[in-house]
């Protein structure tokens, strides 16, 4: 049967590249050292300083998510010098099975999984840390595994009253453009991101920030690297800011993505992913009430604007049910990951995404979850709209919203 109508993508990550960016990548190959192309290779990497909000400097990297952890690992830190991980899911593990990898002590803070991180576990290993080994702090903002968001606010603090000199650096990877961030306010030293999140762009790119105290300690770090090299992309020559050829498409969507960014205005970008984001707890909240499911997080002001991971009891397979929302109903949601695997399913919520599609998502997964005989109860719908219909004014404050 062939299937019609658009595919409703609720992974947390891919998500939807707008049409005025697929549009604006349409593009014939071109000169990249010529002015339309270096012009706007170099507007865009001033403009997403402006998206994580740092005085600093971004670069790109021809690479995902995956590609842009390796970057402070190579350029902050050296062989047999620590970092610290505060591990809560199945990103922050990789993360730091990385970060083993490329030679580096790893110091795995292993915390729960149903939390947001907690900063006083972070704060006593750094204390515990008496010859100051620990050169950097790798902290998951938004873990997509898990659907918790946590106070990097806090952690900052809590680097702080350890009176520890490690840099503070975060995985935005599904919060930039989605959850409030403020990387110098809040104190990061260094923020990643990828393409194919809040961006709404096609993966395969990646975007790290370093303020000034970061960049410092890269030009002078002795870990080999050469093409994550940042002090051969800051040179003057395009060539220089991608290692190599740019690239010259995904560039211009994402001048064009920046603009659709500009033109809501960031905040607005992350009050619609809040509006959004209540509208499936609300639902969430409703579904749960039938035995069934629960929401993973422990912490309701914890649970992300991104992505809502629900747990389903014991002997329900969620992945017979999502096998049943994408080939019945278009709707793919996301697997549950690590410790989640097979015990859970996820609703990402993030990227261009508007009340009809997300009201579009709830309602084929409510009819998956009935189809494969999963309670959900009634009245899920109902409540998301009634969610939707209130004014972001009237919505209570949450732990992450902006001071
Ligand atoms: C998606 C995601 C990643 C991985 O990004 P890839 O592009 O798949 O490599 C890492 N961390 C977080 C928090 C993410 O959401």
């Amino acid at each position: 049967m062939p299937q019609r109508g658009r595919i409703f993508l609720a992974t947390p990550g891919p998500t939807n590249v707008p049409d005025r960016v697929l549009r604006a990548m349409h593009r014939a190959a071109e000169d990249f050292a010529a002015p339309p192309f270096s012009e706007t290779a170099r507007s865009c990497l001033e403009d997403l300083t402006k998206v994580f909000r740092t005085r600093g400097r971004a670069f790109c990297f021809i690479g995902n998510g995956h590609a842009a952890w390796e970057v402070p690992l190579v350029n902050l830190v050296e062989p047999g010098d620590a970092v610290l991980v505060p591990i809560s899911g199945r990103f922050s593990q990789s993360w730091a099975e990385m970060a083993e990898c490329l030679g580096l002590e790893t110091i795995r803070l292993e915390l729960p999984r149903d939390l947001p991180l907690d900063p006083a576990t972070i704060e006593a290993a750094l204390r515990a840390d008496q010859g100051q080994k620990i050169k950097t702090v790798l902290v998951v903002h938004n873990e997509n595994a898990t659907g918790i968001v946590s106070d990097m606010v806090a952690i900052r603090r809590a680097i702080d009253a350890a009176g520890h000199p490690a840099l503070f650096v975060v995985d935005a990877i599904s919060s930039l453009a989605i959850e409030p961030f403020a990387m110098d306010e809040w104190g990061i030293d260094c923020t990643l991101t990828a393409s194919q999140k809040g961006l709404m762009l096609p993966p395969g790119l990646s975007f790290v920030a370093m303020n000034e105290r970061a960049l410092a300690v890269a030009e002078t770090c002795r870990h080999p690297r050469r093409y994550f090299d940042l002090n051969f992309r800051r040179g003057a020559m395009t060539y220089q800011w991608f290692h190599g050829t740019p690239p010259l498409q995904q560039i211009w969507g994402l001048r064009e993505s920046l603009d659709m960014l500009f033109e809501e205005g960031l905040e607005a970008v992350v009050a619609r992913h809040r509006r959004l984001a209540d509208a499936v707890r609300a639902c969430v909240a409703c579904w749960a009430e039938a035995g069934d499911l629960a929401f993973h997080c422990a912490v309701p002001e914890a649970r992300s604007n991104a992505v809502t991971a629900i747990r389903t009891a014991p002997g329900i397979d969620p992945d017979a049910m999502r096998r049943l929302a994408r080939d019945s109903y278009q709707t793919a949601l996301g697997a549950g990951l690590g410790d989640l695997e097979g015990m859970a399913f996820r609703i990402g919520h993030l990227g261009d995404l508007n009340e009809p599609m997300i009201l579009g998502t709830l309602a084929a997964t409510e009819l998956a979850l009935r189809r494969s005989g999963i309670a959900s109860g009634s009245g899920g719908l109902e409540a998301a709209i009634e969610s939707l219909a209130l004014d972001d004014a009237a919505r209570p404050t949450r732990a992450s919203d902006p001071a």
